[in-house]
């Protein structure tokens, strides 16, 4: 259940491709983001213009590449599909750039992940619609400049920290998605039983809902493996004990959180005293990058009160405690 793509097998990912919404009507929550990109793509529409570049940034499987296809569809345009590691040379730019039409859609992937090289190549084709290539080798290599259609660069990245400043700044319109209520969750799981053809209990929806760390992506896996127990140890019905069977005999955390999540709980607690702690100082103890920390685990961690941001590092509450099943040091928490 790591929410990153690689884990999953081809027919998984055929699934999440079925489950995806295809229209701002279809994409449930973001409600901010999603009133705002409405206006944006119906001015571009009306003007007949290209939507400006548009980032994305935010937690793994909020539906960042979602929208990126749901903004294609809207303005009624091609999309093309790739990411920031794939892009190892200019030349793989220029070859998907020059393929454009007009007010087509470019998305990149994991955009903080492009090589200096191919980001400043980039810089040119966002600001001016203009790229150079070499034409030729040897000593009549020479370079011309070709002009491409009007197109929208959109851009995903967990990781905004790490996006350069110039890179940043080519962006008219930037986004952030947080994490999804409960509430927002259920809505979802009840769509997507929907479109896999599954019954399922109100009672069963919200349970999943509450497990799956405030993440459609993450909510929609646990459906399939819930649907999995109703179909052998049930009746085809996902009901509430059928869920609560299955999630238990996947050790799903009562909360939804994952490993990592429940590695950083435990570390500030059992070597920090409970906090407060130092990103950096954290970052090393648990083996993980502190822009990552920030930018993908403490997110959740804070909204769901297991954590707080003091201004002498980070604290582990109560709830952490309780959620851990540990009883806090006579020396422990501030
Ligand atoms: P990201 O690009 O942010 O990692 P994706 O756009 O790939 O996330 O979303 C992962 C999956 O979660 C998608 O297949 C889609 O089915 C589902 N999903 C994401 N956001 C929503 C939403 N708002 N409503 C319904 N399903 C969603």
């Amino acid at each position: 259940l790591n929410p990153d793509n690689e884990h999953y097998s081809n027919e998984e990912l055929d699934l999440e491709r079925k489950l995806r919404p295809l229209s701002f009507d279809d994409f449930t929550g973001q409600e901010q983001a999603i009133e705002n990109l409405k206006i944006f793509v119906a001015a571009a529409n009306q003007r007949d213009e290209a939507l400006d570049h548009t980032l994305f940034h935010g937690p793994p499987g909020l539906g960042k590449t979602t929208l990126a296809h749901i903004l294609a569809n809207e303005l009624n345009v091609g999309i093309k599909v790739t990411s920031g590691p794939v892009l190892d040379k200019p030349g793989d730019l220029a070859g998907l750039l020059t393929n454009l039409d007009e007010r087509d859609v470019l998305f990149i992937d994991e955009i903080h992940r492009l090589s200096p090289i191919v980001e400043e190549y980039l810089y040119s084709a966002m600001e001016d619609y203009k790229i150079d290539i070499m034409i030729e080798s040897g000593p009549n290599a020479r370079t011309v400049q070709i002009n491409l259609e009007p197109f929208t660069l959109i851009g995903a990245t967990t990781r905004s920290g790490l996006l350069t400043a110039p890179m940043r700044a080519r962006f008219g319109i930037s986004s952030r998605l947080n994490y999804y209520s409960k509430e927002l969750l259920t809505t979802i799981i009840q769509r997507s039983a929907m479109i896999l053809k599954v019954p399922i209990s109100m009672e069963a929806a919200i349970e999943i809902a509450g497990r799956s760390r405030g993440t459609p992506r993450i909510a929609n896996a646990l459906l399939r493996r819930v649907r999995d127990f109703a179909q052998i140890k049930g009746d085809g019905t996902i009901t509430i004990e059928i869920s609560k069977f299955a999630l238990q005999s996947l050790n799903v955390d009562a909360h939804g959180l994952d490993e990592m999540d429940n590695k950083i709980l435990n570390t500030i607690i059992d070597k920090f005293k409970g906090g407060p702690v130092g990103i950096s100082t954290l970052a090393t103890a648990v083996g993980e990058n502190g822009e990552t920390i920030e930018e993908v685990y403490e997110p959740f961690l804070i909204q769901e009160g297991f954590i707080m941001r003091t201004p002498r590092g980070r604290e582990v509450t109560e709830l952490a405690y309780k959620h851990l099943n540990k009883t806090k040091g006579p020396d422990q928490g501030a």
